[in-house]
């Protein structure tokens, strides 16, 4: 539409609907940056936002008197949360320019080579970097003459949260940096490694909390709250590339930034890469595209950008985004789709488990139509009906999910999923457990059941038994050649070959799988067990602390309780589960299969140490002892190390900028020690008089 054709334009020329629409842009934007950058919790998915962002954009560009000074195609992020100090940046945190296919990316390098050429700079007296853009929170640390003063997340991109005291629990922030010049500020992004966030959220599923969409929410959540020890708890990471504002420090090219960081201690990403010409760059952003899923940590494009730092200031900034730089984006993860129904299956512990039946739709590079509820709870938690447009999320290898519907619903009678009354898979009448969940009593019969828990056993975290997929565990079900997950350990070649699709070499393989994996260590079996609410972490804590399955079983739920994570409902459910008759028959028939139901001396908390018995939290940089190597001394001790103070701590071993741990403990009465005073309990001496 052009300005002339508007209804009822004004005296600048632009059309009413043209200025109502921008204005109803910029609202909805505030809004979904508000949920998205504020409170970690996006209504919509990436594709829809960055459509709306578009739409202004477009705008802007045809009518520029729309843009106002304030509209969020010039800013960054949004205001930071009120509960925390403000900082401001010595420089400015900006945003990214994206592009989204090849043939933008050699736009934005023609738009650079031009502007370059009226400076009188030609192509060979620049090159290019690319980095893997990682999906996390982005932060900033500042140092003063070399130790970290202040640790704050981008906010507006001016003005962001002072949450120094977690970011000081993340193990990969160095607290002081050798070369420290005046005054530096370093640029990275905190994140959750994928695994981390899968067992975050399985314990959270565990302790029946409500579990984190993504890795990406799960570390600003971690981050932006007022509890360190929290963010202590989780084991975030970062990965730093790049510097701000910087007094008393010179470097010519982004490689040199980077090379001089990993020498000051901080993690940079060892895959950051040099190129000349743009042609390198394009094979370096597919090559990221195929590498995606092998990383422990989300990516969500590339970052490419002039290496050569003093063209930066010739260059400048447009908007919110720097013209030496951009982002090569990978296809989206988010989309929306409508939701035709939820169907429920039943999981291996028994539990009735939702998934949405979709109208297929292209997300993360495939189609989708298909995609996982979580449990009963999320369910209800999400509020997804029947019919509901939903955005639908598929990252990585993570099973594609329902974040949320898109509200306002369309149909406002649409009904809420119920559960069914009877097991999907065998008919028995299904019962509802806790107010929670509703589950198949029916547990050794179950064919459902039965097949999930094969899965669960064999996967890659539990016995790791490569050559039984999902399809091979339906079949050797069905056809009798297994009843339960011992019986795979009487497999033979022989039976296999008479499976169909069995060739005589994928079962000579599949036997020498199954026959590895009878060296598992007793925490996975007693993960692939697959006892209600035991996941990885629970079992290896409970492996930990007991050392073996008998004396786990003989443990009432009393002393079960005292596993570190373990609460009373759960001590209780472990008690009973292991308890039960034909569970304990299963443990029995792996036993004389050979699996390893006791924790090998090596795994063990040594006993009889000087530390047997204890609780130790460690916390700052100790002068001599790493984390782990601290960490190592107090197990061989026979301690026990954990993350955060309680009355159940026996000692604090407190190093420098030891953050609120040490308050807790002095709150609490706990005896805090330095590394000298654990050094001497090791060697078993009692805690110093003044301590
Ligand atoms: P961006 O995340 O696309 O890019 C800028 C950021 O990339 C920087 O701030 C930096 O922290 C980060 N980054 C990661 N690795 C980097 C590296 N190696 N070098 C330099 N920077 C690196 O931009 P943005 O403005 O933060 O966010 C826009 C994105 O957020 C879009 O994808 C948008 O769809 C999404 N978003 C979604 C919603 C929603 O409601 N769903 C709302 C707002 C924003």
């Amino acid at each position: 539409m052009s300005a002339a054709e508007g209804t009822g334009a004004p005296a600048d020329g632009i059309p009413a609907d043209v200025t109502a629409r921008a204005a109803q842009l910029r609202a909805e934007l505030d809004r979904h940056n508000r949920l998205y950058y504020v409170l970690d919790e996006p209504a919509v998915g990436d594709d829809v936002y960055d459509d709306l962002l578009n739409e202004l954009r477009d705008l802007e560009r045809e009518f520029p008197p729309v843009r106002t000074p304030d509209s969020p195609t010039q800013r960054v992020g949004a205001p930071p949360l009120e509960r925390f100090e403000p900082v401001t940046h010595h420089e400015p945190m900006l945003s990214l320019g994206n592009a989204r296919n090849e043939e933008e990316l050699r736009a934005w390098e023609t738009r650079l080579a031009n502007y370059l050429k009226r400076l009188d700079i030609t192509a060979s007296q620049f090159s290019y970097t690319s980095e893997p853009k990682i999906d996390g929170l982005a932060i900033t640390l500042t140092y003063e003459d070399g130790v970290l003063v202040r640790g704050a997340t981008r906010g507006d991109g001016r003005i962001g949260e002072d949450v120094t005291q977690n970011l000081r629990t993340i193990g990969s922030v160095p607290l002081r940096i050798k070369g420290g010049p005046e005054l530096i500020e370093v640029r990275g992004e905190a994140y959750l490694p994928i695994a981390a966030f899968k067992a975050l959220n399985e314990r959270r599923a565990e302790n029946e909390e409500p579990t984190f969409a993504n890795p990406r929410n799960s570390a600003a959540g971690s981050i932006r709250q007022l509890d360190p020890a929290l963010a202590a708890e989780r084991p975030l990471s970062t990965w730093i590339y790049g510097i701000g504002a910087v007094r008393g420090l010179d470097l010519p090219t982004h490689m040199d930034e980077v090379g001089w960081l990993e020498e000051q201690g901080f993690k940079v990403n060892p895959d950051t890469a040099h190129h000349r010409g743009v042609e390198e760059v394009v094979k370096r952003c597919h090559w990221w595209e195929e590498r995606r899923d092998e990383l422990d940590y989300e990516i969500d494009g590339v970052v490419v950008k002039v290496d050569e730092k003093e063209l930066w200031r010739e260059l400048g900034v447009v908007g919110r985004e720097p013209r030496w730089a951009i982002a090569w984006k990978f296809p989206p993860t988010t989309a929306t789709t409508v939701m035709k129904r939820v169907v429920w299956n039943v999981g291996r512990t028994g539990h009735l488990v939702p998934f949405a039946m979709l109208e297929p739709v292209h997300v993360g590079g495939v189609t989708v139509s298909t995609a996982t509820l979580h449990n009963e709870e999320d369910l209800a938690r999400k509020d997804v009906r029947n019919g509901d447009e939903v955005v639908v999320m598929r990252a990585g290898d993570v099973i594609p999910q329902v974040v949320s519907p898109k509200l306002p619903r369309k149909n406002k009678s649409a009904r809420k999923p119920r559960p069914p009354r009877e097991c999907p898979s065998c008919g028995t009448p299904t019962v509802k457990r806790e107010g929670v969940w509703t589950i198949c009593p029916n547990r050794t019969g179950c064919p459902g059941q039965n097949w999930q828990h094969v899965k669960h056993f064999v996967s890659k975290g539990a016995m790791d038994i490569e050559g039984l997929g999902e399809k091979q565990a339906s079949v050797f079900l069905d056809q009798g050649l297994i009843a339960d997950v011992a019986d795979i350990y009487d497999l033979t070649e022989a039976r296999l070959v008479e499976v169909d699709r069995f060739g005589e070499t994928s079962a000579a393989n599949l036997i020498a799988a199954i026959d590895a994996s009878r060296s598992r260590p007793f925490k996975r079996v007693l993960y692939a067990l697959g006892l209600p609410g035991v996941g990885y972490v629970t079992a290896e804590a409970l492996a930990d602390h007991f050392g073996s399955i008998d004396r786990i079983h003989e443990a009432d739920p009393e002393q079960i309780v005292e596993v570190e994570g373990v609460g009373p409902i759960m001590a209780e459910q472990i008690a009973e589960n292991l308890g039960d008759d034909a569970t304990w028959a299963l443990v029995e028939k792996l036993r004389r299969k050979g699996l390893r139901l006791e924790s090998d001396p090596s795994e063990q908390r040594a006993t009889g140490g000087p530390l047997e018995g204890k609780t130790v939290v460690l916390t700052g940089t100790l002068p001599e002892l790493t984390r782990e190597e601290a960490a190592a001394l107090v197990k061989g001790a026979g301690g026990k190390v954990v993350n955060s103070v309680s009355k159940k701590t026996d000692f604090v071993v407190a190093g420098e900028s030891p953050g609120s741990k040490l308050a807790k403990a002095q709150e609490l009465g706990t005896a805090v020690l330095d590394e000298d005073g654990l050094r001497g309990l090791l060697a078993g001496e009692g805690p110093g008089e003044d301590e």
